[in-house]
């Protein structure tokens, strides 16, 4: 099957990394949201960050006039009637992307792919609410999208083989690493990562050091290139609490319990580098 025009949904910072990425591999993207406020900043970042490759010389400028030209502003869903793939990028809720693919099954051409970005949600579940579980699946991608090169692809219980190479392809082709797994709680990334930096959470909790005392060890000591609080701030303290939720509640072990600490924050509405405040301050 040939991948030629691909939705975006949700402009937020995985969406508009991933309509990007797309966009610059020369697909036809459309960047869909709800909310207008947040793909003009999407589509903004999109272009701050090409200007920046353009002055580092790492893409020309015709590059970069020819990606933004591929990208387009959506705000109604039946925008999808005409798209190859779509790829959800909405909150990390189960009960917002099940609606939203119910929604895509009916608009979207019978051929048509559609992919989720969840970093946690069961594929198979959400497979389950279409009538095509065999073209749904996950497509992974890693923050910030544009640097990272993984793509963990997720194959549901029904999903086909076909639509598993059509998604491999078009990873391939946007110049990331696929790496295949199957639907498990967390897939292979947050299961091991998420429960890292949930127990960097319960150290900050317990008065064991400091945020950055706790980024200092894990830095210097283990060489990781960036503390776990502070990527735990940059991923978004509520995506973090979402997937701490679906470890705990997935694998009924209380080993994946989330610090309380963590909700908190999140009920104050701390969530990191996107909101201002997390463990760190931001401007
Ligand atoms: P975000 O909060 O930055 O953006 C979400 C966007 O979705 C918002 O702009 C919101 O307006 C929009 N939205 C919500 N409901 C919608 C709907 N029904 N229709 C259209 N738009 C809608 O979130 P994010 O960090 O970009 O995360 C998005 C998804 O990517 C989540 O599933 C998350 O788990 C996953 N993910 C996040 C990271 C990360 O590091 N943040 C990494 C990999 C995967």
């Amino acid at each position: 099957m040939s991948i030629k025009k691909v939705m975006v949904i949700g402009a937020g910072q995985m969406g508009s990394g991933i309509a990007q990425v797309c966009a610059q591999a020369g697909f036809d993207v459309l960047l869909n949201d709800m909310n207008e406020v947040a793909i003009d900043k999407g589509l903004a970042n999109i272009e701050k960050l090409l200007t920046r490759a353009v002055d580092k010389e790492r893409i020309t400028a015709e590059e970069k006039e020819n990606t933004l030209n591929n990208l387009t502003k959506s705000t109604q869903l039946q925008d999808a009637k005409s798209c190859d793939l779509v790829i959800e990028a909405v909150i990390e809720n189960m009960d917002v992307k099940t609606k939203v693919f119910q929604q895509l099954d009916e608009i979207t051409p019978k051929h048509a792919i559609l992919a989720s970005n969840t970093s946690s949600l069961p594929i198979t579940e959400i497979a389950a609410v279409t009538k095509r579980p065999d073209q749904v699946i996950g497509m992974h991608f890693m923050n910030p999208v544009p640097v990272m090169k993984l793509v963990e692809i997720i194959r549901g219980l029904q999903t086909s083989d076909e639509t598993y190479q059509a998604i491999e392809n078009m990873t391939n082709e946007l110049r990331k690493t696929p790496v295949e797994v199957n639907d498990f709680p967390g897939f292979v990334s947050n299961r091991i990562l998420m429960p890292m930096i949930n127990e960097a959470i319960y150290t900050v909790y317990e008065g064991v050091a400091t945020p950055e005392d706790v980024d200092t060890v894990m830095k210097l000591g283990m060489n990781h290139p960036m503390g776990p609080l502070t990527l735990a701030d940059f991923i978004g303290l509520d995506t973090c609490l979402y997937i701490m939720e679906v470890l705990y509640e997935g694998f009924g072990d209380s080993k994946y319990r989330p610090c309380p600490l963590l909700r908190k924050y999140v009920k104050a509405g701390w969530l990191g580098k996107k909101s201002g405040r997390g463990f760190y301050e931001y401007n």
